[in-house]
């Protein structure tokens, strides 16, 4: 499986890191072995010294498409859950000055901690779910789906235009404002509307 993640997708976000806002979803990518599931705790890596949290809501893929059209994007997801895509923000800071890839500063072990998944039916209208996160029980960041600027089903299609998408491939659908640096000993809490659905520590 693999993990595909959209930068920028937030504009208030974009503008608390003076980035451009772009004309095309900013695509990046994780490996497998970025995952945390099951609230596992996250250890603070030796190389940054500035871990950024970032919490996504994330698309569970449920069968294999490519070049989908926006229409019928919503029969490639039934899954929703969250997770954080922890960022070396220092080292992407960096790599953002050369020109580099972001893979240091995005793909790193443990860099995908991730809830369970629930059926979307769930939830009445996913162009309008609030999420948050909250690190010692003190909300950080909080976002609602009718902000984005491209919405799941045109990432979707976007990602699709590029990346064949199988099933269980997972996408971070991008992090609204807030974002902020997690020290060792904080606990996060990630919710979708008001339910916890992820929390783990920092260690
Ligand atoms: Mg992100």
């Amino acid at each position: 499986m693999k993990i595909l993640c959209i930068g920028r997708n937030y504009a208030e976000h974009i503008a608390e890191l003076h980035n451009e806002r772009p004309s095309e979803p900013v695509l990046f990518m994780k490996p497998d072995t970025a995952l945390l599931r099951e609230n596992e705790a996250f250890y603070y890596p030796e190389f940054s010294k500035e871990i950024h949290h970032e919490v996504e809501l994330v698309l569970k893929i449920n069968k294999m498409g490519k070049n989908i059209e926006a229409k019928f994007a919503h029969k490639y997801y039934d899954e929703i859950g969250i997770g954080i895509d922890f960022t070396a923000r220092d080292v992407q800071n960096k790599l953002k000055a050369k020109g580099l890839p972001w893979e240091k500063a995005k793909a790193f072990n443990g860099s995908a901690p991730i809830s369970g998944f629930v059926p979307k039916t769930k939830f009445q209208d996913l162009q309008n779910l609030n999420f948050h996160l909250a690190i010692n029980g003190e909300t950080k960041q909080q976002g609602n789906t009718s902000m984005m600027l491209w919405n799941f089903d045109e990432i979707i299609a976007e990602v699709s235009k590029y990346f064949t998408l199988k099933t269980g491939d997972l996408i971070f659908t991008g992090t609204p404002a807030g974002v902020g640096e997690v020290k060792i000993g904080d606990v996060l809490s990630a919710y979708i509307e008001q339910e916890k659905f992820l929390e783990f520590e920092i260690k």
